[in-house]
């Protein structure tokens, strides 16, 4: 008998065969949210419709390298002139990467957890998962509340001093596994806040800025379009048992 190949006899051990092939399914599978699950920067997006024009200053200056992400974002989010009600039905009805239906329909199946780190605003990405009718997705992001006297203000609930990011929301800390020998993590990302996880994943999805960085930093990336490539990378059809 031929070791190296499992012989089948019934239809849960094929059940069980499939699940374990092929041996590069992901562990675990984190997605960034601006620009990779929505086409556009959601952050960006609610600053240009309902900022304050200050907003680019304090863009400027973190470029610049004066400031770090997270204190910039706290500033300009003071700068936002729009209720609760008015970000959320915006945020809800911006554009998103189909193939993130897919992938997380693929991911449910093969039992991978699926989490979203966003270094944006949760307010934004609740509004987009609860109008996909996908709240049950695990999300670590920044959190958005008014204040008493009506201000929107921004807190830093997963910041992380130690990271040399300087991001309200540190990704490679959220990401850490607990088992580092077992574990296969997968991470997808377009942007600069998902430069300090990139270098350390076992697998990397990359497009936009970050594939830029990767190339340029020497960080293994495969580089990708749309969540629907992804998915199909992951949890090839061929592979599966319908
Ligand atoms: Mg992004
Ligand atoms: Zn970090």
């Amino acid at each position: 008998m031929n070791k190296g190949v499992p012989v089948i006899h019934n239809q849960s051990q094929i059940q069980v065969a499939a699940r374990r092939l092929p041996q590069t399914t992901p562990t675990e599978v984190y997605c960034d949210f601006d620009g990779t699950i929505t086409t556009l920067d959601a952050t960006d997006a609610v600053l240009e419709a309902f900022a304050l024009p200050a907003w680019r200053d304090w863009e400027a200056r973190w470029v610049s390298g004066e400031i770090t992400s997270q204190e910039c974002l706290a500033r300009q989010i003071e700068l936002i002139q729009a209720d609760r009600d008015t970000l959320i039905e915006f945020a809800a009805n911006l554009p998103i990467d189909e193939g993130f239906l897919t992938l997380t329909q693929r991911c449910a199946e093969q039992e991978v957890p699926f989490t979203i780190v966003s270094d944006g605003i949760d307010l934004l990405v609740e509004a987009v998962l609860r109008r996909h009718g996908l709240l049950h997705l695990s999300v670590f992001s920044n959190h958005l509340r008014w204040n008493d006297d009506g201000r929107p203000t921004l807190s830093f609930p997963f910041a992380e001093k130690t990271c040399e990011s300087g991001a309200g929301t540190c990704k490679c800390t959220l990401t850490r596994p607990t088992d580092p020998r077992s574990a296969r993590p997968v991470y997808i990302g377009d942007g600069r806040s998902d430069q300090c996880v990139s270098g350390k994943m076992q697998t990397v999805f990359a497009k936009g800025s970050l594939k830029v960085w990767c190339e340029r930093t020497g960080i293994p990336c495969i580089p990708f379009n749309t969540l629907a490539e992804v998915a199909e990378r992951l949890f090839p059809q061929e592979a599966r048992i319908a």
